[in-house]
């Protein structure tokens, strides 16, 4: 593909907002299959590889085998990544002082890999650096700001105007890049869920299971504790209602709180709690979308900036990966004629808007009212006889999207009695408007 610029550098630019997984994925894969293409990754917050212990970005997630197949797509990535996680599929659900073991390690199955969302992208940045730093350049704490898909421009935070040939906006659920797709029959929403959280990494109280995952709910309040490769819990308190008036005390009252209601956890150490103390409350937010490109103004969406179910889940980051093993694929199969959106972002469309739609649908459930008692009796059921006769018997939704990589697609017909149930709910599910278009 020739410069887009006439008289300008001899490389074609693709600009990526956002250096989350799904936007340093795509990088490397651009980069792998573009030989006449450099790539400039903004990033409105900090390098990963230094922002490790506090704030929201602090958060651990799971991936399960969707995840880790996306990664063994490039060779060597899986095995740099596990590297900075733990592998466990151990759950505890305490109630009360009681606590109750929901899963175990299963014998030649595929556990979970437990790891800090920044140090997934520390994994993925240092391997992109690596292989392709001569025609990358980074932009730590620089996010765009304007997009202008008719001139093909960018502002960014540090007013600089940046041009671009291709834009890919992996910049999450607030994508200044989904905001400037507005043309003509390009349709998207982004919709708050219910409730907030904040995020704490401290050490694992001497009593719970350094390499499990635990969770315990009390009064309105919920403790979700991941554990980290360096031995320390990174623990998610969220809420559904106001926020609790007790994180405006200080923070041995805090701590004190914290340790009532949750006594199988204790109390967080006040290191733990001054990061508490410190965080504005995030939320959950669900992004949909028609279609995933825009051929105009050579713009292509991937990950949460596409498609979230705001972590609920845990599928995000799984799916974002996927995304990028996608394009990868289609830039690999594609004789390079025009720009990588022109080329192949009708099909990528084609290819991952009917998956993140579904993936939307699957979080509507389990249905509300009449219906939720009978939908968990059955995927109660559908655990255990999956479990007696695997070959006949369907595994219960949540197992088809944590433990196998069926499509969301193919999910959501097996399941459309109890989808029909809950979708009549759902708002703006029944339109149609996020069908693909
Ligand atoms: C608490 C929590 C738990 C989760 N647990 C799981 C889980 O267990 N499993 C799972 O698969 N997923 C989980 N997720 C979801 C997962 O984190 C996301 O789906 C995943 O990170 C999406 O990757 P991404 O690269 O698309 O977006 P992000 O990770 O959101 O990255 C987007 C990046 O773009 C940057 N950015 C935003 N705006 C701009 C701009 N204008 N210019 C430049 N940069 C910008 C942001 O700073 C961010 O770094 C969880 C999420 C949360 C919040």
């Amino acid at each position: 593909m020739a410069s887009a610029f006439v008289g300008g550098p001899a490389f074609a630019k693709v600009v990526v907002s956002g250096a989350g997984p799904a936007g340093l994925l795509a990088a490397r894969s651009i980069l792998d299959h573009r030989p006449d293409v450099e790539v400039e990754v903004f990033e409105k917050r900090g390098d990963p590889r230094s922002e490790q212990i506090s704030g929201f970005r602090a958060y651990s997630l799971g991936l399960n085998i969707r995840g880790r197949s996306a990664l063994q797509h490039w060779p060597g990535l899986w095995e740099r990544v596990a590297a900075k996680g733990v592998l466990s599929d151990k759950f505890f659900l305490h109630l009360g002082g009681f606590q109750l073991q929901l899963r175990a390690n299963r014998e030649g199955g595929v556990p979970t890999l437990l790891i800090g969302r920044n140090d997934l992208c520390a994994a993925l940045l240092e391997d992109l650096q690596e292989r392709h730093g001569s025609r990358l350049s980074l932009h730590f704490g620089e996010a765009l700001k304007e997009v202008d898909l008719t001139s093909r421009r960018c502002l960014t935070s540090a007013g600089t105007a940046v041009r671009y040939d291709d834009l890919l906006g992996a910049d999450g659920v607030n994508s200044a890049v989904r905001r400037a797709m507005a043309a003509a029959g390009f349709r998207s929403d982004a919709v708050d869920l219910p409730g907030q959280f904040k995020v704490w990494v401290g050490p694992c109280p001497s009593n719970l299971d350094p390499l499990a995952v635990h969770a315990m709910s009390s009064k309105g309040l919920t403790l979700f504790s991941i554990p980290r490769v360096d031995g320390r819990l990174c623990t998610i308190l969220s809420w559904n209602d106001s926020p609790p008036s007790f994180l405006e005390d200080d923070d041995e009252a805090i701590a004190q709180h914290l340790q009532q209601d949750f006594p199988s956890f204790g109390a967080p150490a006040l290191e733990s709690v001054a990061q508490l103390r410190q965080q504005r409350p995030s939320k959950a937010t669900t992004v949909r979308a028609n279609r995933y490109h825009d051929l105009e103004g050579r713009a292509l969406l991937l990950g949460d900036a596409a498609h979230s179910t705001g972590g609920t889940l845990g599928q995000g980051a799984n799916s974002a990966l996927t995304d990028a093993v996608v394009l990868d694929k289609l830039l690999q199969a594609t004789t390079p004629e025009k720009s990588v959106v022109q080329d192949v972002g009708e099909e990528f469309s084609k290819l991952r808007q009917p998956e993140g739609l579904a993936l939307w649908k699957l979080l509507q459930l389990p249905p509300k009212g009449l219906w939720a008692l009978p939908y968990t009796a059955a995927q109660f059921a559908a655990g255990l006889l999956s479990r007696a006769v695997p070959m006949v018997a369907s595994q219960p939704v949540q197992s088809l999207l944590s433990e196998t990589t069926t499509p969301y697609t193919e999910i959501v017909s097996s399941s459309k009695f109890w989808l029909d149930k809950a979708l009549v709910d759902a708002p703006g599910a029944s339109s149609g408007e996020f069908e693909s278009g």
